[in-house]
C-alpha cells in the first residue's frame, strides 16, 4: 500500500468494544487514531466534511495489534519441509543444537522465502510489531543479517521489525564475532544480542564488555539470550542489570528466557526483581514447556516489564510455535496458573502493552495519535479472548484491513 494514499484516507470504525467494556467509534486519519467517541455519535466535524469510509465492527472486541517480542526469522522451517527434531545426545546442549541447525539450514528452502512464510503467519494472527534475533557468527558471517534486512524492507508497510545481531556461536569463543556484530549494527540491526556469557563463553565480564561497548558505540539496545538456570543465571541477570544502570541504558536492555529467575528462592527473586525494575531491564519469556521460567506475576508485581514472543517456530530447536501471540498469552496464563480475570488480563498485557514498552514503541495502543494497528475479534472481553483464542480475527494496519481469519489479504512481491 502506498504511504501517500494512506495519508489522505479517513475511516470511522463504528461500534468497537474496547478492553474496558466501553462501546466506541474510532476515527482514523492518515493511518492514526484521530478520535475515540462513544458509539453512535456523529463523526467529528472534520471527518464528516470529507465523507469518510465507514466500517461497522458489530461490537467486536478491539485490541492493539500484538507484539511478537522474540522470534528467529532466519532459522525457521515454517512452510518448508518438516524437519524431525533431533534430540541432544547427552541432555540439552546449545553447541550441539547449533550444529544440528547448521545441518538443517544447509538443506532448507531459501532464507528469504522461509522468513516471509513466518512473517505472514505472524501478521495473519495479528502481530504488527516484532523483534527478531538474527544469527551472526564466523560461519555465516553477515549473510543472515543481509537477507533479513531485505525482507524487513519488503514488509515495512505491514509490520515494524527490530533486528538483534545475535551471536549464536558465542562471542569470545568464536573469533571475529565482535567485529561482525559491529558490522551488523552498521548495516541496520537495532540491538546487540548475547548468548549465555557464563556457560557458553565462560567469561561473563568479557562477553558483557563486548555487548555493552557495541551498544554504547551505536546507541543500540541490548537483548541477551540467557538460558543458564539457578544461581548462575541469577548472577548474570544481576550483572546485566548493574551494567545497564551504570551505563545509563535504563529501558533499553532485555534478557530473554532468564530461566534462572524461575528456580531460585523467593528472597533472591525479590532482590533480582528490584534490581531489574530499577534498571528498566525487561524480561522475555515464551513460557516453554517442561522448563522453569520467570514467574510472570511476581516480576510484574515488582515493577519489571515482562514481554513475550514465539521464539522458535518449527526450527532446529523445537517443532512447536504457531506465530499467534494471543495463543502465547493463553500458554503463559496456563503455565502460570492464572485463573482470575485480572490474571488473564495480565497475560494479555504481556503480549500487548508490556511488549510495546519493552520494544520502546512510542505510538502504540487504542489512543488518539497512535498508529491504527489493531485486531478486531468476537470475544466478550480480554479474559475470554485469552481463554478462547478466537481465530476469526481481522487485523488492521494503519487503519486498513491486512489479514482476516489468520491469512494475509494482499501479496507481498518476493
Ligand atoms: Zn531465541
Amino acid at each position: 500500500m502506498g504511504e501517500q494514499t494512506i495519508l489522505s484516507e479517513q475511516t470511522i470504525f463504528r461500534n468497537a468494544k474496547l478492553a474496558d467494556g466501553s462501546r466506541v467509534d474510532l476515527s482514523v486519519t492518515g493511518g492514526r487514531f484521530s478520535a475515540v467517541a462513544p458509539a453512535g455519535k456523529a463523526p467529528p466535524a472534520d471527518l464528516a466534511a470529507i465523507d469518510p469510509i465507514i466500517i461497522d465492527l458489530g461490537g467486536q472486541l478491539v485490541v492493539p495489534a500484538f507484539v511478537e517480542g522474540h522470534i528467529h526469522l532466519d532459522t525457521s522451517f515454517y512452510g518448508d519441509a518438516w524437519r524431525p527434531h533431533i534430540p541432544c545426545t547427552k541432555g540439552f546442549d546449545v553447541r550441539e543444537r547449533v550444529a544440528f541447525q547448521a545441518q538443517n539450514l544447509a538443506a532448507a528452502a531459501p532464507m528469504a522465502e522461509r522468513a516471509k512464510n513466518q512473517l505472514e503467519l505472524c501478521i495473519g494472527n495479528g502481530s504488527l510489531a516484532m523483534r527478531s534475533h538474527v544469527m551472526v557468527d564466523a560461519s555465516v558471517g553477515l549473510k543472515h543479517v543481509e537477507t533479513i534486512l531485505a525482507v524487513r524492507e519488503k514488509y515495512r508497510d505491514l509490520i515494524d521489525i527490530q533486528l538483534v545481531a545475535f551471536p549464536q556461536s558465542g562471542i569470545l569463543s568464536s573469533p571475529g564475532t565482535a567485529e561482525l556484530l559491529d558490522e551488523a549494527l552498521k548495516l541496520g540491526c537495532d540491538l546487540v544480542g548475547g548468548l549465555d556469557p557464563a556457560s557458553f563463553d565462560r567469561d561473563v565480564k568479557g562477553h558483557l564488555d563486548v555487548v555493552f561497548a557495541l551498544a554504547q558505540k551505536h546507541g543500540a539496545g541490548v537483548d541477551i539470550h540467557l538460558h543458564d538456570g539457578g544461581t548462575l543465571g541469577l548472577f548474570q541477570v544481576e550483572e546485566i542489570a548493574a551494567r545497564t544502570k551504570a551505563l545509563g541504558m535504563v529501558g533499553h536492555v532485555a534478557v530473554s528466557h532468564a530461566y534462572g529467575l524461575g528456580d531460585i528462592p523467593a528472597n533472591a527473586l525479590a532482590k533480582a526483581g528490584a534490581m531489574l525494575a530499577a534498571a528498566g531491564v525487561a524480561i522475555m519469556t515464551n513460557a516453554p514447556g517442561n522448563h522453569a521460567f520467570p514467574p510472570v506475576a511476581a516480576l510484574r508485581q515488582a515493577g519489571v516489564t515482562v514481554f513475550s514472543g514465539s521464539d522458535n517456530i518449527r526450527d532446529s530447536w523445537w517443532p512447536y510455535g504457531d506465530g499467534d501471540m494471543l495463543s502465547r498469552a493463553n500458554i503463559i496464563g496456563y503455565r502460570s496458573g492464572f485463573y482470575e480475570d485480572h490474571e488473564l488480563a495480565a497475560a494479555f498485557d504481556v503480549v500487548t502493552h508490556a511488549g510495546a514498552k519493552a520494544l520502546g514503541l512510542e505510538d502504540y495502543g487504542i489512543v488518539i495519535g497512535a498508529s491504527a494497528d489493531f485486531v478486531a475479534m468476537p470475544a466478550q472481553h480480554v479474559p475470554e479472548a485469552v481463554v478462547a483464542v478466537p481465530k476469526h480475527r481481522t487485523v488492521y494496519r494503519r487503519g486498513r484491513a491486512v489479514a482476516r481469519d489468520g491469512r494475509m489479504m494482499g501479496i507481498v512481491q518476493a
